[in-house]
């Protein structure tokens, strides 16, 4: 056993609600506090001197200077997959140019799919493993990564057994996604429903002989897949034994409906989401996963954070670290900035990115500092937890840990 500490303040969010909203009041803080870390799970929490004095003969691991402790972070969606850069589109929609026009200077997602689809099997490990790297700098060891740029069966596996080599080398937690219903590849001959048909019977059988993903994601909007066709889709891969998640309301509502009826693990985007919904949401166990990077790469509005929460819905808060719409990656940055819009508290912006997110990936066994969880925590130098959103990501974690070890 080894015993981490003292930390000036160490930020449990245990026994905290799973669901809606929440005040800073109910945030346990404990001061002068410490980490007893038994293998790779957190033993005990409380306080440092007292854990010292009941366990003689352990290792200490002595922080020398000022410093607060949280559980580290859960990035619950990302595309951080992929080859090539959209510099090019950011500043296009930034100087008034549409959707259509980007599209047709070579932009959007369909230029990434390329990108990946030439990128070298080298190139894109070495990218993929920068980026998690400097999510894990963030105080992030729970990451969420998604295929969707390869778009057939080729390409998909691929970016999939990347992202499986990925896990090879980092200590941090990857989640596999396959979002091979990204949008129709412009060189599928066919209709939408061929091309889900196509997943359903090339692609993820050979994602489940490779234990390559154990979820799928779908983008259900105008310009990718249809309501009704998707709802099909997404029951037969249910069928087929995967976990849900949907892109969902992104720039038109309904199809966070459809993914609290096919029992998704999380809805995400919902910028479009109507009061109706947020209801219907909130009456489920589907999480309503913000993603704030999105709304600051495009400039559109941000998710109805506040009054999700205020219906009692599971809010996470993930950054969509993308090429295209959410080209930024810092987690804490975003949060911090959904939290001055929606109103958000520091305990619901704290619980977003920890324990609720780590729901949305059906994942229970970390995002709190509790005895029995996975030994994953963040700290940073300062006295008091409130700076580091009140820093809007410029305070940078100070140390790292995974599974009781410094990283
Ligand atoms: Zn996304």
């Amino acid at each position: 056993m080894k015993l981490i500490g003292p930390f000036k303040q160490v930020v449990t969010l245990a026994n905290l609600p799973l669901r809606g909203k929440l005040s800073d009041e109910q945030l346990e803080i404990i001061a002068d506090g410490g980490i007893l870390i038994n293998e790779n799970k957190i033993q005990k929490i409380g306080n440092f001197e007292t854990l010292k004095s009941e366990n003689q003969n352990i290792e200490i691991e002595a922080i020398e200077e000022e410093q607060i402790v949280l559980p580290a972070f859960v990035d619950s969606h990302t595309h951080i997959c992929f080859g090539g850069n959209r510099a090019n589109d950011f500043a296009m929609r930034n100087a008034g140019k549409t959707y259509l026009e980007i599209a047709e200077n070579g932009g959007g997602i369909w230029s990434s799919v390329q990108h990946t689809r030439n990128a070298s099997e080298e190139e894109l490990l070495k990218t993929l493993l920068e980026r998690i790297n400097f999510l894990i700098s963030l105080g992030i060891t729970t990451i969420e990564v998604k295929s969707g740029y390869g778009l057939d069966v080729m390409n998909e596996l691929k970016m999939l057994r990347i992202i499986k080599k990925a896990q090879e080398q980092t200590k941090a937690t990857l989640v596999p996604t396959c979002l091979s219903a990204h949008l129709k590849p412009r060189d599928f001959d066919g209709t939408n429903d061929d091309y889900l048909s196509y997943i359903l019977t090339e692609i993820l059988p050979r994602v489940k002989e490779e234990s390559l993903a154990k979820r799928i994601d779908i983008f259900i909007e105008k310009s990718a897949f249809q309501p009704e066709e998707s709802k099909i889709f997404l029951l037969k891969t249910k069928d087929l034994g995967f976990e849900i998640t949907v892109h969902a309301d992104q720039f038109t509502p309904g199809s966070s409906r459809i993914a609290v009826e096919v029992g998704a693990q999380s809805a995400d985007h919902l910028e479009a989401t109507i009061d109706e919904d947020i209801e219907f949401l909130a009456q489920s166990n589907t999480v309503a996963t913000a993603l704030p990077g999105a709304s600051l790469g495009l400039g559109e509005k941000f998710s109805p954070a506040r009054k999700l929460l205020d219906a009692g819905a599971i809010l996470a808060i993930a950054s969509d670290w993308n090429p295209g719409s959410a080209p930024m990656g810092n987690l804490i940055t975003q949060a911090s900035i959904l939290a001055t819009f929606e109103k958000l508290t520091t305990a619901e912006v704290l619980a977003g990115i920890t324990f609720r997110s780590a729901l949305a990936l059906g994942l229970e066994d970390r995002g709190k500092l509790d005895e029995g969880l996975k030994a994953d925590f963040v700290t940073f130098k300062t006295n008091n937890f409130q700076n580091i959103l009140y820093n809007q990501g410029s305070l940078k974690a100070e140390s790292v840990y995974i599974d009781g070890k410094l990283v």
